[in-house]
């Protein structure tokens, strides 16, 4: 889900998801998907379910919610209004597992296809 956690610690980062908002990889945009180039926010970001909007930043979470549940989510937001169902739902999938692969906490970032852990900041 969306954090605002370690928020500025990478050189552009921006997160205008709502905090604590589910979110999913939504991959490159169709302008990256045209010419090949992660030229855009896209690269960088996840976005939200419910708003569609991006954030750099999203930390695992351990919600009381099953995968169908986060399916129906994604298919209800407005992230993906007017992609088809099996799309959304397989999109959904997909996130679901990327978030199996860290612990509870961790916070992810993105760079264009590869996902990592951030380096947990001292406070
Ligand atoms: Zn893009």
């Amino acid at each position: 889900m969306a954090t605002r956690k370690t928020q500025g610690s990478r050189e552009g980062d921006f997160s205008r998801t709502i905090e604590g908002e589910l979110v999913f990889d939504a991959g490159p945009c169709t302008g990256v998907a045209d010419d090949g180039e992660w030229d855009c926010e896209c690269s960088i970001a996840f976005r939200g379910v419910a708003t569609g909007e991006l954030t750099t930043t999203a930390v695992v979470a351990d919600l009381p919610m099953r995968l169908k549940e986060y399916q129906e989510a994604v298919c209800d937001g407005l992230a993906l209004k007017g992609v088809c169902s099996d799309c959304a739902l397989e999109c959904a999938r997909a996130a679901w597992k990327l978030a199996m692969r860290w612990p509870t906490g961790t916070v992810i970032e993105r760079h264009q296809t590869r996902f990592a852990p951030r380096q947990r900041q001292q406070s």
